[in-house]
């Protein structure tokens, strides 16, 4: 490929809302444009690594023995409707009506897709399993699109969905993906962290994903600095830093003085409560009330929750809910605090008052750690008052008690006992065990060896293509432009007379179809720019190999060029009729 026939529109500058290296990059090197907020249409140049990257996926993808299908990006709103999605999903999903005014989705996902796909010719165990996968465009409508192709509203996705009999089935594919991923990133040369869901302890996680540290991240990845845990932190758990109740404490607490009531005119905040008090904050517990929205199946009801919608929730006064555990647990789409007058609607008291002793009307879920005090402070359910005294399990029982804090770093690791750090992190890819919600929602059966009609479990494995690339590029960059690793760089070599002309011009021909010949990418740069503004452009777009021909190396006996690495930056003078050769060779070893 020549460059002046080829479409490389090269920038000086990034435009100033191209807040993180990539999205800069991507923009300056002529890869892609934005079109509008959140949508970025891929030029030539950028298109070809991202086929590059499609090519790995699927070839690793394949090697798995997944079956690349392409289901339609418009799906059917009934579709959606059948798995519940369609009103949990909330605003992310761009629904749309067709002239008919039959309701569709955009996809952002594709379970309902391909699970309907399977659902029509599913019949016997014998077609199980099966794992079908797209590499497929998707939308979000995110309110916030950001950072370039990192967090787009439009974007590709490898995502795969496989169906089993049963769940050891899931667990062979399971760890096949996994398996998979880490060869997909390490080929793509990214440092991932492997982040699981649970503590790892019992080895059967049910959830993986695939981390790049990333300032920008829109992750908080708790890590151990002894060993190898690693969780988001939404689903972080830490070693207890409290004792569950001996029968010594139980008693103890049986023989506390009963609840009695405090005045605390104007202390608002727990700061202010300990001062006057003169506690720590963890002998206080905080009681929120929280409203939870998008809760699952509108299976509240069945789940025995007292309201459907809020819940008054408990925890040591030094530590933080997590509202990601908290949603997990009662299975909402979202929590948030409730508003003011929904509080004082609900507790009876002013907003700071509320307590969970006489608290009525509402499900009570307590973080773990409150099971261990016996001898608490909380509000009194009235305004300026507080109540001491008070002990779990004797003056009030929660309806659910589970891990909702939210851990931080200097926590203790769950695993070793190791101090925790925090780390920003930026998923690329997530391998998940999602077991019958769909295939039970969208009624998929077959018949097993005694023909008896069963529900396959289901896994569902994701890659975003366009956030992969652009972290590549976060990883792989410096000064002067994108550093390409060979296996995605859109070009394996770039050819750069310094003059495109004369000997230099026959030269640089025949060395193109000696490294086409060999079946190396190979660019060649016959603009008439100074070569400078060659150097610059090549730096930029970042080719691994740099073949420069001078006038003067030509010259030599025999005929020498320069050959130049755009990740060490090391330069030597090799033969003319040994350079192909040479590249070749080194592509080669490196793609091993
Ligand atoms: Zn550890």
């Amino acid at each position: 490929m020549k460059f002046s026939q080829f479409f490389i529109p090269t920038l000086r500058e990034a435009p100033g809302d191209a807040a993180v290296a990539s999205h800069a990059l991507m923009l300056r090197a002529g890869m892609m444009r934005r079109l509008s907020n959140g949508l970025f249409a891929y030029l030539p140049l950028g298109l070809r690594s991202l086929r590059k990257l499609e090519r790995i996926i699927r070839e690793e993808m394949d090697a798995t023995g997944a079956l690349e299908v392409k289901p339609t990006v418009i799906v059917p709103g009934e579709l959606w409707k059948e798995s519940g999605r369609w009103d949990t999903m909330g605003e992310a999903l761009l629904r749309v009506k067709n002239r008919l005014g039959g309701d569709f989705v955009v996809s952002p996902t594709a379970e309902e897709a391909v699970t309907s796909l399977v659902r029509d010719d599913l019949s016997s165990y014998r077609q199980l399993p099966l794992n079908l996968y797209q590499i497929n465009t998707k939308y979000r409508d995110e309110v916030r699109p950001r950072y370039g192709v990192m967090r787009g509203r439009e974007f590709i996705m490898k995502d795969a969905y496989s169906f089993h009999v049963d769940e050891a089935s899931l667990n062979g594919t399971y760890q096949d993906m996994g398996r998979a991923y880490r060869r997909i990133f390490r080929r793509c040369g990214l440092s991932v962290i492997p982040v699981r869901a649970d503590s790892g302890a019992m080895g059967g996680s049910g959830s993986e994903e695939f981390m790049v540290e990333s300032e920008i991240g829109d992750n908080t990845l708790v890590l151990c600095k002894a060993c190898d845990y690693a969780a988001n932190v939404e689903k972080a758990a830490c070693k207890p830093d409290f004792a569950p109740l001996s029968a010594a404490a139980k008693e103890a607490a049986a023989a506390l003085p009963p609840v009695s009531r405090i005045d605390t005119p104007d202390v608002k905040s727990i700061a202010e409560l300990c001062g006057f008090l003169k506690m720590d904050a963890g002998k206080f517990i905080k009681t929120l009330i929280y409203r939870a929205s998008n809760i699952e199946c509108g299976d509240a009801e069945a789940r025995g929750f007292m309201s459907p919608e809020f819940f008054a929730v408990l925890i040591r006064g030094d530590l933080e809910v997590n509202e990601a555990k908290l949603a997990a647990l009662v299975r909402a789409g979202e929590v948030c605090l409730a508003d003011d007058a929904d509080v004082v609607r609900l507790t009876g008291a002013p907003v700071g008052f509320a307590g969970p002793v006489g608290l009525s009307g509402l499900t009570i879920i307590a973080d773990e750690t409150v099971s261990a005090m016996s001898d608490a402070v909380t509000g009194a359910l009235a305004g300026d008052a507080h109540y001491r005294n008070v002990a779990f399990g004797r003056d009030f029982t929660p309806d659910i008690v589970a891990d909702i804090r939210t851990v931080v770093a200097g926590d203790r690791c769950p695993l070793c006992g190791g101090e925790l750090y925090e780390k920003k992190g930026n998923e690329l890819g997530h391998i998940f065990k999602l077991g019958y919600k769909y295939t039970k929602a969208m009624k998929v059966s077959f018949l097993d060896e005694d023909g008896k009609a069963r529900t396959p479990i289901m896994g569902c494995y994701g890659i975003g293509l366009d956030r992969t690339l652009a972290a590549v590029i976060e990883e792989h960059h410096d000064e002067a432009g994108i550093v390409w690793p060979v296996s995605l760089a859109p070009f394996e070599a770039l050819i750069v007379p310094v003059k495109y002309g004369g000997a230099a011009k026959d030269a640089a021909d025949r060395l193109y179809t000696e490294l086409a010949g060999l079946g190396v990418d190979t660019l060649l740069d016959d603009r008439s720019e100074r070569a400078g503004v060659k150097f610059n452009d090549a730096d930029l777009i970042g080719i691994p190999f740099r073949i420069v021909l001078g006038e003067k190396n030509l010259a030599a006996a025999p005929p020498l060029v320069e050959l130049k690495r755009r990740d060490s930056g090391d330069v030597r003078l090799v033969e003319l009729s040994r350079a192909a050769a040479l590249i070749d060779e080194e592509i080669n070893r490196r793609q091993v």
